[in-house]
């Protein structure tokens, strides 16, 4: 999907989006009726998800040869995604700080939603237990995706080290790729009436909150929106340049689709093949690169989510007037980032982890009550800074010294 195709494709959904607002602004009622082209659009996403994240990662381990060479790849990754978590939850904090969007206001409305009631009793720690599946295929069918990648990252290792045996299978997985990803551009081509009926059904459905998003929790949002910003177009744009030499602009052009998928669905597990099929074909990042870190990417490096959490938690503290000190910032810091580690990338995700961050700091969890009115907003925006964040550090682990000096083996 490459050239003037790809171009169409992009402005198709720049249009679809506007359209979709501005319809389900307008004409919600008929706009609601639009919803089951969204989800149609929405599963067939999904449903490459799994085959695409087992094939591509078994074939992008293979493809780097030996498993020292594995071991360095996955560390610097991960290294890689914490330390640029860290920025972002940084900017984050110092922006609520500046701004104090809670001061002054009132607790009043604050209620534990469901899905957050649902995730009291869990911890980081089954998380961590959670990532060794029991059940690989029963970790498939609940699109568990962090399970799913621990397997194809110990199966892809163990086929790299059998020799001759291992090949015809390694060769299978290059050939299931290579489908799945000429499955995703098809899909891709749908992507205008996709996005056009997902942002306007949803628009339509949150018509009333809209005003929220402006009036009395509008200093909230804006906080977000401005510390995503600040972090989308400086910090990860500067460690592009840096560490790739790429200019970021047309880096970010070529993600056009990626991130109007990412802020039309809400999910960075979803938006994963289009942002493989980008980062590849559109920017030319080295394909073992994309399909060994792009997968991880967009389950543990949530920026965007992690950011957000930071944000949410000093406002919650904020509105029921509880002064954290130097060392609970710290705590915060620590706990958004690991829960956004934590959080699968799917709606509202992030929010729910937010049951970790506060209780962190006895802080209460009713504050979640205040600000999941604008939650369907602020997801979408967490979730595209998210997935510019993966397709970053796709092209900077591309340039570490592993892929430079290996040659393709697929
Ligand atoms: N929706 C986000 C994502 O998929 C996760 C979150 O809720 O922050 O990246």
């Amino acid at each position: 999907m490459t050239g003037k195709h790809g171009n169409l494709i992009l402005y198709g959904m720049v249009a679809g989006t506007i359209l979709g607002v501005l319809g389900g602004y307008f004409v919600g009622d008929l706009f609601i009726s639009t919803k089951v082209i969204g989800t149609m659009f929405l599963n067939a996403l999904k449903m490459v998800i799994v085959p695409l994240i087992v094939a591509s990662m078994i074939v992008g381990v293979t493809s780097l040869g030996d498993v020292g060479k594995l071991g360095w790849t996955t560390l610097k990754t991960l290294t890689y995604y914490l330390v640029t978590t860290g920025c972002s939850v940084i900017v984050g904090l110092v922006m609520v700080n500046l701004l104090t969007p809670g001061s002054g206001g009132s607790p009043l409305g604050a209620y534990i939603p469901e899905m957050v009631e649902a995730s009291r009793g869990n911890s980081l720690l089954d998380v961590l237990v959670g990532l060794i599946p029991s059940n690989i295929f029963k970790a498939a069918a609940e699109g568990q995706i962090l399970p799913l990648i621990v397997f194809s990252l110990l199966f892809g290792g163990v086929l790299s080290s059998i020799g001759e045996k291992g090949k015809p299978v390694i060769a299978f997985f290059v050939g299931i790729n290579a489908a799945i990803m000429k499955l995703v551009m098809i899909i891709i081509y749908f992507a205008p009436l996709g996005v056009m009926a997902l942002i306007g059904s949803i628009v339509a459905e949150n018509r009333d909150t809209l005003g929220q998003l402006v009036s009395n929790i509008g200093l909230y949002s804006l906080t977000v929106i401005l510390a995503l910003l600040v972090h989308a177009v400086i910090t990860l744009p500067l460690i592009l340049k840096f560490f790739t030499g790429r200019s970021p602009l047309k880096y970010f052009y070529n993600m056009g689709e990626a991130l109007a998928t990412a802020f039309t669905t809400a999910s960075s597990s979803a938006t994963l093949p289009v942002t493989m099929e980008l980062v590849e074909k559109k920017n030319e990042v080295d394909s073992r690169a994309t399909s060994f870190v792009l997968p991880l990417g967009a389950t543990i490096n949530m920026d965007g989510t992690a950011l957000y959490e930071a944000v949410a938690a000093l406002f919650i503290a904020q509105i029921y007037d509880v002064d954290l000190t130097m060392t609970q910032q710290i705590v915060i810091f620590l706990t958004a980032t690991l829960a956004s580690i934590g959080a699968a990338g799917i709606p509202h995700a992030g929010t729910v982890m937010m049951v970790f961050v506060l209780t962190a700091v006895n802080l209460p969890l009713e504050g979640i009550g205040l600000i999941w009115a604008v939650d369907w907003f602020l997801d979408r925006c967490r979730t595209t800074v998210n997935v510019w964040g993966d397709s970053i550090g796709a092209a900077v682990i591309s340039e570490t010294k592993e892929f430079k000096e290996s040659s393709v083996t697929t």
